[in-house]
């Protein structure tokens, strides 16, 4: 009876281990051996016919035999039943998931082209926080406490402090470099600003802005205009032309709003759409689109960083990315830029 008890064990691990793997085999081998007319079943049944003293042994080794058997088939089980779910999820004739070839953001490209000009012509990109002491916002660059723009209404202030605010332009990062670097420099400040502006198509309460600082011993206003020409006709073609009208910031004198012939109807202000003239639609007739404010850096922002105004000249200029992209593509709404509409970003 052991002998035969041992037989059967090898039989039965043998033939589960060559079985082929799957279910219905193995369910098959369970019947075999352990259903109740199996081969293991029926060695219990032939214990009662053995003597009394003989049955614990022998049931001992019977037990062992049917765990062993049942222990195989569910290992079996478990490895066929990996297999196959494996074979679900990995079929390697599938076609591949075409995954179409990323881009950067419209905004982003725009900035990217604004720097590139810039960087051709020497300047360095430099970055700052967007939170801001209203020291660097404000005071640094000559803005008094009675400027409009400090007023709470016009900058989002941190409710944790009345001292730190969403910078509300990229002038901080101008202020916070010339501390810590002598000049000559070329510096450019692409970056988001704040302001609690109510959304509509031209406001947005958080857009982007490049600024550009260039300081220096003799630095001249023909230098800020050469250099904004160079810009205006790499940005949007050669044929433009550029004008600078008297304006006031607090941070530069003089200043200027900086104009580009209006690129939709070359500066004339008006269509010919076969023999009716119509008003241009871009420009409303004017002929100038504004790009840009600039100016002389006013010499109390150079007291403030500690430069001699008396030694050092230099200009800065600042434009709205926005702006330059919805003049540059034609978009009517500054809000698209912000909605993550792919069927909007894609066409750029
Ligand atoms: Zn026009």
């Amino acid at each position: 009876m052991k002998e035969q008890i041992k037989q059967i064990g090898q039989e039965a691990l043998n033939e589960i281990a060559s079985s082929g793997a799957n279910k219905d085999s193995l369910e098959a081998l369970r019947v075999k051996y352990l259903g109740r007319k199996g081969i293991v079943t029926g060695l219990f049944k032939k214990l009662a016919e053995l003597p009394s003293a003989d049955r614990p042994e022998i049931g001992g080794l019977i037990n062992a035999l049917k765990n062993d058997v049942t222990r195989a088939l569910d290992e079996k089980l478990f490895l066929t039943a990996r297999d196959e779910d494996a074979k679900d999820h990995i079929d390697v004739t599938l076609p591949g998931v075409s995954r179409g070839p990323g881009r950067a953001h419209p905004i982003m490209q725009t900035i990217d082209q604004i720097c590139d000009v810039f960087i051709s012509l020497g300047f360095k990109i430099v970055e700052g926080p967007e939170i801001e002491t209203e020291h660097y916002n404000f005071e640094a660059l000559n803005i008094p406490l009675e400027h409009p723009s400090r007023d709470a209404f016009d900058t989002f202030y941190l409710r944790s402090s009345q001292k730190h605010l969403l910078r509300s332009h990229t002038s901080p990062v101008q202020a916070r470099f010339m501390e810590k670097n002598k000049p000559p420099f070329s510096i450019i400040v692409p970056g988001r600003v704040y302001r609690p502006d109510a959304t509509d198509a031209s406001h947005s309460f958080m857009f982007h802005q490049v600024e550009g600082l260039v300081v220096g011993a003799a630095i001249k206003f023909s230098d800020l205009k050469g250099v904004l020409e160079i810009f205006a006709k790499r940005l949007f073609g050669r044929s433009t032309r550029m004008r600078f009208r008297p304006s006031f910031f607090p941070f530069t004198e003089p200043s200027a709003e900086v104009d580009i012939s209006c690129i939709l109807c070359a500066g004339s202000g008006k269509h010919n759409i076969g023999s009716e003239i119509h008003r241009c639609s871009l420009c409303g007739g004017k002929g100038w689109l504004e790009i840009l404010g600039a100016g002389m850096v006013n010499p109390k922002v150079f007291k403030n960083v500690g430069y001699d105004p008396g030694k050092v000249t230099g200009f800065a200029f600042g434009m709205g990315v926005e702006r330059i992209a919805i003049l540059k593509y034609g978009i009517s709404d500054i809000r698209l830029f912000f909605e993550n509409d792919v069927r909007f970003l894609r066409q750029f």
